[in-house]
């Protein structure tokens, strides 16, 4: 079950429909700089496991007040925050300022970029342990990547000596594992988790309230009731989908699309 549900998402599109955004990067146009009180969503990545070189793994950011909450790290991620903030003027996403991170559910084309954003802002400079909520086994996966990493990060700590004093901490995460209802909550942000229904047992979407704005990302899911309960009253729905369009284009895909995938997938005309 679990392989199939990955060659869907090897092949299914990646378009975000369903979708009012008030503000992206998905414009081409350069715009000035937002005033930095208003919230912001940037697409960082609208990709899927295939290796698309237009569309970034899957990773949101929102920004408030001059903070980047993240929501999910596909591939891509870090490199694409810096691009935000050089292209667009959005100084929150330097990578050294993301901080803060949310994931939805743990398939590798919304976590290979975890990694990197542990690790490559901690050696541009990131000042603090990162901080992560998602679902259970979220704690395994971050342990695995520093076990992973564990040569490169004695190596960097013993010799980088120009580094910030606390440089032998900073590479560290703070997880989170989480269930449903209010999981963070600060000065911009108040940040509800909801289930969501996808390949794994364990899965959520997350509901941001800001002082402008309400913004739900359901990452990827089925049919869902608490996604359509949590948007009510949303200005922002960023919801991940199959196209119709790509679906009749693919006839070789429609057998496992109609066996497995549809039970784990969202198209833009999903029905109970
Ligand atoms: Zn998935
Ligand atoms: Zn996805």
């Amino acid at each position: 079950m679990r392989h199939r549900d990955a060659l869907f998402c090897l092949f299914r599109t990646a378009a975000v429909c369903s979708a009012i955004l008030t503000a992206s990067l998905a414009a081409q146009q350069q715009p000035p700089p937002s005033p930095p009180n208003k919230t912001q969503v940037v697409l960082l990545g609208t990709g899927n496991p295939f290796p698309d070189p237009d569309r970034s793994g899957p990773a949101t950011a929102i920004v408030v007040n001059g903070s980047a909450y993240l929501v999910d790290f596909g591939p891509g991620v870090v490199r694409r925050a810096k691009a935000a903030m050089f292209d667009k003027g959005i100084p929150a996403l330097e990578p050294t300022n993301l901080t803060i991170a949310f994931v939805t559910h743990l398939h590798s084309d919304h976590t290979v970029g975890y990694p990197d954003l542990i690790f490559t802002p901690w050696v541009m400079g990131r000042k603090v342990p990162l901080e992560v909520y998602g679902p259970k086994g979220i704690k395994a996966m971050t342990d695995h990547i520093l076990a992973a990493w564990q040569a490169d990060i004695e190596e960097r700590v013993s010799t980088e000596t120009w580094q910030p004093p606390d440089y032998r901490n900073t590479y560290k995460v703070n997880v989170h594992e989480i269930s449903s209802g209010v999981i963070y909550k600060d000065a911009n942000v108040i940040v509800t988790a909801f289930p969501t229904k996808h390949a794994f047992p364990e899965t959520y979407g997350y509901r941001f309230d800001t002082a402008d704005r309400s913004i739900v990302i359901s990452g990827d899911t089925t049919y869902s009731q608490a996604t359509i309960d949590a948007c009510h009253g949303c200005d922002v729905l960023i919801h991940e989908a199959n196209t119709l369009e790509w679906l009749a284009r693919r006839p070789d895909f429609q057998p496992l699309w109609r066996e497995v995938s549809h039970k784990h997938h969202a198209t833009c005309r999903t029905r109970q």
